[in-house]
């Protein structure tokens, strides 16, 4: 019998296994990443879990409008314990930008490696209360390896500044890293191969808001199948995070007049923001 009462060895294991995983949590925490016997980090099928203090403070003060969206399970980084424990689950880590990016390397994990110049990986502040995702780079990102450079992106910046933010104060990404050619739609198995790094870079960022800019971007994010007017102008969640979809920029400059309805999304983001005190600093 153990110290906890139990005589079965099998629980024994399971409970050595989850003092393991949660020493080696903290040591990964402390920003040292090579486990006990050389086990590193990777991405992995598992559901992600949202930032602790995120969640907490979500469960705290819910918002006056958030519809309640199925979100189905999506990769993330875990650390690999190679512990063969039935009904352990696997224990996560969050990473930083820098080791997301590291992680991502030269990635040809799907065809659009073929074709890319560039992989862009996202750009703005590691510590952003609002990240924005899109859908894919395009030409100008493809050729620059930033986010939202070309036309869409310079009405994307007016909208950020119209929010209060400069580009800096936000973190922008894509759900893909790599531009299909001729800005053709994702393909399913090509999200599925970049996904994963999108939820780490919102792990990692751990923002209070996300903007979702197109159909495709809100899609993915709440792992559902709806046209972007259907979506748009409230809020959803994301395991504990808001995310408002609204127009992306790029349709905006094809149908200025919904830029209206697009203000309309952004304000109630910015009256969210406020409430939440991690509104625009005075400038
Ligand atoms: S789109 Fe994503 S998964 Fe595909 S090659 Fe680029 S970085 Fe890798």
């Amino acid at each position: 019998m153990d110290s906890t009462g139990s005589s079965d060895p099998r629980a024994e294991v399971a409970r050595l296994a989850a003092d393991l995983r949660a020493a080696l949590e903290r040591h990964a925490r402390g920003g040292r990443w090579s486990a006990p016997g050389g086990a590193s980090p990777r991405i992995a099928g598992s559901l992600e879990a949202p930032h602790v203090e995120a969640q907490a403070e979500a469960a705290q003060v819910e918002p006056a409008h958030v519809e309640v969206t199925h979100v189905e399970a999506a990769h993330a980084p875990v650390i690999d314990l190679a512990v063969d424990v039935p009904d352990a689950p696997p224990q996560r880590v969050r990473l930083t930008l820098a080791e997301v990016r590291a992680e991502l390397g030269e990635c040809t994990r799907c065809k659009l490696h073929e074709t890319r110049k560039k992989i862009v990986f996202g750009a703005g502040s590691g510590q952003a209360a609002l990240m924005f995702v899109g859908e894919a780079p395009g030409a100008d990102e493809d050729r620059t390896g930033l986010p939202f450079v070309g036309k869409a992106g310079e009405l994307l910046d007016k909208m950020i500044e119209a929010m209060g933010f400069a580009r800096g104060d936000v973190y922008i990404a894509n759900v893909l890293k790599c531009r299909p050619p001729g800005n053709r739609n994702p393909q399913p198995d090509e999200v599925a191969s970049c996904s994963g790094f999108l939820d780490a870079q919102i792990t990692a960022v751990a923002p209070r808001i996300l903007v979702a800019l197109g159909r495709p971007a809100a899609n993915t994010l709440l792992g559902i199948d709806a046209p972007i007017s259907a979506l748009r102008g409230r809020f959803h969640d994301r395991r504990g995070l808001r995310v408002m979809p609204t127009f992306h920029p790029a349709y905006l400059l094809r149908e200025p007049d919904r830029k209206r309805d697009a203000w309309s999304d952004l304000k109630q983001v910015m009256a969210e923001l406020e409430r939440l005190g991690v509104g625009p600093r005075p400038r």
